[in-house]
């Protein structure tokens, strides 16, 4: 029989986890599929990783625990159980059951019936989000796919089913900076979308806060484009003309004998230039900080203890 293995990034999740283990189970039992759960406790700061080890204990040759030395993010989180995971069919869900674990029943339907490497779920809705983080996610999607190369389809989870082969793929990228939204779009493979209507996590709170968010785009956007790079230069063309076009102006002035202030010129010109200057400084500094983390090589994470 295959095998289907389950990654679920946990941080301080202690009321979902066991809820998570209550609904996925008769989902799976369901299926004519062996499957392995994989809890990545992220570091929390409450009780998940007890709740993660009474469920190990209870069941260990269904479930296993990576337990992080702290807090690395869910994209550490994501990789370290990709990494882990044994599986020829791999899904990545959120403890929280915002992926409903229905839905994956559906996903390997579609996936036998029209042969696709990857099933991948997309939310119709954004029902009970604040409306001004569904502006900016808005925004954001709509920015990087202008900008971008690859297509990172507007409202798309993590929540996806792959063949093992796209796992490979995926961990084949050695890149530290993982916006996994990029990486699964950029290995590409054939997949196709479930759509389904935004549900509220079971219980907890999200760990999303505004300026993450924010970071997090921004992360999508500058690992993915280098449309930034270039806006400097753009800028700076266009106060060049502007400026050439004004001296050139001041000399006629000049030479029809009008008397022109140039200590205004001069202080606005100052500010016009430095103000392009940081601007350029900005961005550079942005990828250069992102190459410097790719030299450095670090890790995305480290295993405090694998329970297997
Ligand atoms: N998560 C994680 N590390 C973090 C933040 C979140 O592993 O630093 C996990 C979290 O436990 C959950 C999933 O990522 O299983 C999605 O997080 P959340 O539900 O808070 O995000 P939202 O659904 O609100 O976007
Ligand atoms: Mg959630």
């Amino acid at each position: 029989m295959s095998l289907l293995s389950i990654v679920v990034p946990c941080y301080n999740e202690e009321e979902t986890v066991s809820l998570f283990y209550q609904a996925v189970t008769p989902v799976l039992a369901g299926m004519n599929i062996d499957h392995e759960i994989i809890f990545v406790n992220d570091g929390s700061r409450d009780r998940t990783l007890e709740e993660c080890l009474k469920l190990y204990n209870a069941h260990p040759e269904e479930i296993k625990v990576i337990d992080f030395s702290r807090n690395f993010g869910k994209e550490g989180a994501l990789l370290a159980g990709l990494r882990q995971a044994k599986g020829d069919y791999v899904t990545v869900m959120d403890a929280d059951l915002q992926d409903p674990p229905e839905v994956l029943v559906r996903m390997f339907e579609l996936m036998e019936k029209n042969d696709d490497d990857v099933v991948g779920s997309r939310r119709v809705t954004r029902k009970g989000e604040p409306p001004i983080r569904s502006w900016f996610a808005r925004m954001f999607y709509k920015l990087i796919n202008k900008y971008t190369e690859v297509e990172i389809v507007d409202g798309a989870r993590d929540f996806r089913l792959m063949k093992r082969s796209v796992v490979d793929a995926i961990l084949s990228l050695k890149e530290y900076g993982r916006f996994s939204k990029g990486l699964f779009a950029w290995v590409g493979f054939k997949t196709e979308y479930i759509e389904y209507e935004n549900v509220e996590r079971v219980a907890g709170e999200t760990k999303w806060s505004f300026w993450k968010l924010l970071r997090y785009a921004m992360d999508g956007i500058v690992e993915y484009t280098e449309a930034p790079l270039r806006l400097p230069f753009w800028c700076g063309g266009f106060l060049t003309v502007l400026m050439t076009v004004e001296l050139l102006v001041l000399l006629v002035m000049a030479l029809c004998g009008k008397v022109i202030t140039t200590g205004v010129l001069i202080i606005s010109l100052v500010l016009f230039f430095g103000g392009v200057l940081l601007l350029g400084i900005g961005v550079l500094g942005e990828y250069l900080s992102k190459t410097y983390n790719e030299v450095k090589g670090r890790p995305n994470y480290i295993v405090k203890k694998l329970y297997d």
